[in-house]
């Protein structure tokens, strides 16, 4: 079964068709990516996964239970986690701190709430080195930290407090080269741990190192879908 299955997704705004008739699926332990320029759907589509708001038509199943999100909660609880572009982060708060942030969202992570402070540093610290990132020093403020570094963070505090898939709402956008490879590297390491990723891009070559599976939405439709190596690509 598919952690999360979009059969023929459509949302409109008054006259505005913003998503219409998109299916794809999403798989645990592989990376969905979706591709397309601006006004493709790609933010709809993301926020009707996120449960920020409902899809009005179509069906969205979630390991084989047909759901309809109403609130970012309702995601949550079936362990679908978004880090958007904008990263829900305080720059002058400790990273060990932000990292912690998450569990307010998340009621009921447990004995995780009790931890104390050199507990939750030494938990900052192995989630991030055990996926890569060394950070000598997770008592800096998370606004030292490198764009790419940052998005790791939010992305370890994800994997840490239980995602069964992660939605990544272009990741690289705003990062060069090298930091792209790190918060790429970042996003294999989540794949590996038998995340289903939801990689939304505009840059196909990203897409490429990543991906397992391809989607491209153009003004609200799928213009396209494969599969990686597979050659015969739609359009
Ligand atoms: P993308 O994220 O790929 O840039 P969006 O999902 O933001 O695309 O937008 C798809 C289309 O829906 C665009 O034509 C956009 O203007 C429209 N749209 C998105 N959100 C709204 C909204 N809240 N109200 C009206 N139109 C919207
Ligand atoms: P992105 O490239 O991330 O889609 P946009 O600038 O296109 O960024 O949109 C930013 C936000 O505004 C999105 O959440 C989108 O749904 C919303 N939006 C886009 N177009 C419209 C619109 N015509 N009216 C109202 N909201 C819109």
């Amino acid at each position: 079964t598919a952690l999360i299955e979009a059969r023929g997704l459509g949302r409109r705004y008054g006259n505005v068709v913003a998503l219409d008739d998109v299916s794809t699926r999403v798989d645990a332990g592989a990376v969905t990516c979706i591709l397309g320029d601006n006004g493709a759907g790609k933010s709809t589509l993301i926020k009707i996964l996120a449960g920020a708001q409902p899809h009005d038509s179509g069906e969205l199943l979630v390991e084989g239970e047909a759901v309809t999100f109403q609130r970012p909660k309702d995601a949550l609880d079936r362990g679908i986690a978004t880090v958007y572009q904008n990263l829900a982060v305080v720059p002058m708060m400790p990273v060990w701190r932000n990292f912690f942030l998450g569990s307010e969202l998340t009621k009921g992570t447990g004995p995780l709430r009790r931890l104390d402070v050199r507990e939750m540093k030494r938990v900052t610290r192995d989630d991030l080195a055990s996926m890569g990132i060394d950070l000598r020093d997770v008592e800096q403020p998370i606004g030292t930290l490198s764009g790419g570094e940052r998005q790791c963070v939010a992305i370890a505090r994800a994997v840490h407090f239980g995602a069964k898939v992660l939605i990544l709402d272009e990741p690289t956008a705003a990062l060069g080269v090298k930091q792209s490879g790190v918060v790429l590297r970042y996003v294999a390491a989540a794949r590996d741990r038998g995340l289903g990723v939801v990689f939304i891009t505009h840059n196909p070559h990203h897409a490429y190192l990543v991906g397992d599976r391809f989607l491209v939405l153009r003004r609200g439709r799928s213009i396209g879908s494969w599969l990686k190596g597979d050659v015969t690509a739609a359009e």
